[in-house]
């Protein structure tokens, strides 16, 4: 079924896929549809701009398609999303409220552009050239690293090989093709399973 633009622009209303937060409200026309069928990621018809607007042009930020629904009527489309980074041009998740986006999906989008980009002198770029050999032996010392601060318990040194620890988590996932909303996704029907079976399910209990 395709949308009914026989009045003219639709609204598209863009829902985080797995949290389900409403995350904004555009427009789209029929090309702004056709390119969002073909991309895989959202674009708009730009009131304001008066142009097919990609969302994430400028910013990187793009938001990839999970699902489009329909209303009733065909003239108003649902669309359940993966942020690569905060949809608000404030900066923040959603538009609708004042919580940050996680920085770990900038990290992710961060790795993603390197690659794109093939820029010869990031380091992002030289882990992914040396391949899943290099990229473990990294995520190994520094998961040593982060065990060490943490003994010496010394907050400064943990905070930054934290850091270090999930740069190379994320590079690894990428390199096996892993994005982390399928991460998220376990987390969350671990969630929801350990709300909906309280005390039963010892497995996710424990933590
Ligand atoms: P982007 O498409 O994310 O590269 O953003 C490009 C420009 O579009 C921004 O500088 C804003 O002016 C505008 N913009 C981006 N995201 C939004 C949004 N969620 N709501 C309204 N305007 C936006
Ligand atoms: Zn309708
Ligand atoms: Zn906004
Ligand atoms: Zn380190």
């Amino acid at each position: 079924m395709k949308p009914d633009f026989s009045k003219g622009l639709i609204p598209a209303v863009l829902q985080h896929w797995t949290d389900h937060t409403v995350l904004m409200l555009g427009y789209m026309n029929e090309e702004a549809y056709e390119k969002t069928l073909e991309d895989g990621v959202v674009w708009f018809y730009s009131r304001s701009k008066e142009r097919l607007w990609k969302k994430g042009e400028s910013s990187g930020h793009v938001q990839r398609v999970k699902s489009m629904t329909l209303d009733c009527d065909d003239d108003t489309l649902l669309i359940q999303v993966e942020p690569m980074g905060p949809t608000c041009h404030t900066g923040t998740k959603s538009c609708f409220g004042d919580e940050p986006a996680s920085p770990l999906l900038s990290l992710e989008a961060m790795i993603r552009d390197r690659q794109a980009e093939s820029d010869e002198g990031s380091y992002t770029n030289y882990l992914l050239g040396k391949g899943l050999d290099k990229i473990a032996k990294k995520f190994g010392e520094e998961s040593f690293e982060v065990v060490i601060a943490a003994m010496k318990r010394d907050r400064e040194e943990l905070k930054n090989e934290t850091a270090d620890l999930l740069y190379h988590l994320f590079v690894l996932l990428h390199e096996q093709g892993i994005d982390f909303s399928e991460v998220e996704q376990v987390l969350h029907e671990r969630h929801s399973k350990k709300n909906n079976f309280k005390g039963e399910r010892q497995d996710v209990e424990n933590w």
